[in-house]
């Protein structure tokens, strides 16, 4: 027997539907962690990621009210990616004890960690019990992304292109949720997935 709560991994590329999955299943109850809006606290005013990121990138990396200057920042490593891996250096481990601590004590059946690069970035999988993977068509998650963000074809086929591909996220996944139709579509698999994780965590737990 055991109060760890089952510990979903839920990735998908860019615009494949992760928030409007994961806000589902927070709705359905489960708890949901989102690693980029971890890593968005750690950089807020007095954020515990602010005196590192000081200390790596100079004074002029902390926007007036304290924050990481997101602007510069993106400009300083963008095309630079030994300087993207120092950011990251400081980011992940944080994240990662943000993520353990919650979990620690979690009193939901299952929390759902939401980390985009799950597929290409090593060091998530040990945290993870299950994986699930958000996939739709790559011309799909390019007009959602457009409709979204109102980016041209050309930068949003430069993310993609940096992603990983879907048959390598697919290769990780125990459970995969399909989003090519409508939004109602995608909440129906969203209750059979929790009904899944319930019956799954409850397994784990006897
Ligand atoms: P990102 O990684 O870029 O933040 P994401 O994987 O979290 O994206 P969402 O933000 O959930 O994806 O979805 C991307 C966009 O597509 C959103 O504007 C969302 O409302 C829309 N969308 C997602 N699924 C559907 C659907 N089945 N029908 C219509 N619109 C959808």
């Amino acid at each position: 027997m055991t109060n760890k709560p089952l510990v979903v991994g839920l990735t998908g590329g860019i615009g494949s539907g992760k928030t409007k999955v994961s806000d589902a299943l927070a709705k359905l109850g489960a708890q949901v962690l989102d690693a980029d809006v971890l890593a968005h606290e750690l950089c807020s005013p007095n954020g515990a990621a602010i005196p590192a990121i000081r200390q790596e990138f100079g004074p002029q990396a902390i926007a007036a009210d304290g924050s990481m200057d997101r602007n510069h920042i993106r400009k300083l490593v963008f095309d630079k990616p030994e300087l993207r891996l120092a950011l990251e250096k400081i980011l992940h481990p944080l994240i990662r004890q943000r993520i353990v601590d919650e979990i620690q004590i979690s009193t939901s059946p299952y929390c759902v960690l939401v980390i985009p690069l799950l597929a290409e970035k090593g060091g998530w999988g040990h945290l993870t019990d299950v994986v699930v993977v958000v996939d739709c068509e790559t011309r799909t998650q390019i007009e959602r992304v457009k409709a979204r963000n109102g980016w041209p074809d050309s930068q949003i086929e430069q993310v993609l292109a940096a992603q990983a591909t879907r048959e390598q996220r697919l290769k990780i996944a125990d459970f995969v949720v399909k989003n090519n139709g409508t939004s109602e579509e995608l909440l129906l698999q969203a209750q059979a997935l929790h009904e899944k994780l319930l019956l799954i965590a409850a397994e784990a737990k006897e």
